[in-house]
């Protein structure tokens, strides 16, 4: 088993229950605990198109079996499930479910960037997975 932090966000629709209901299908994953979850912190969009409804950001940590690559394909199936739609990139979406972290492993391919590149220095990010970690 190894142990993943994953990025959970929603700015569109019923925030709150589409955090929850992906965690939810997360955790109905075979050889996928949650072993922490974060609360749900409200953000403001930083970057896409302006205007855009705040979002509700939280984290886990969970211990998976997945291949990174895996998991991956297993987060971009719960969000396809929960409705989210290809869209503007850094736009407004039901559900974003990013892996942070995947033990110490650091990958860089075409599909994946682990540690998430982006999740250093962003409040939405920091914030939740500060309480999990
Ligand atoms: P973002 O989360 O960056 O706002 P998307 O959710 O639309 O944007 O993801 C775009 C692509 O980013 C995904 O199709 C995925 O292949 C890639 N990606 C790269 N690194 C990661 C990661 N660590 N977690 C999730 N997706 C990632
Ligand atoms: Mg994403």
């Amino acid at each position: 088993m190894v142990i993943c932090y994953i990025g959970v966000g929603s700015n569109l629709g019923r925030r709150r229950k589409n955090i929850k209901l992906a965690i939810k299908l997360l955790a109905a994953l075979k050889d996928t605990r949650i072993l922490k979850t974060s609360k749900i912190f409200k953000t403001l969009p930083c970057g896409g198109p302006a205007g855009q409804p705040d979002f509700l950001n939280a984290a886990l940590k969970i211990s998976t079996n997945f291949s990174p690559l895996v998991l991956l394909k297993k987060l971009k199936k719960i969000e396809k499930e929960l409705g989210r739609s290809a869209g503007v990139r850094f736009g407004p979406r039901v559900i974003d479910l990013d892996i942070l972290l995947y033990g110490d492993r650091s990958i860089n391919s075409k599909v994946l960037t682990v540690p998430h590149p982006r999740m250093f220095k962003r409040d939405f990010v920091i914030k939740p997975l500060s309480q999990v970690l």
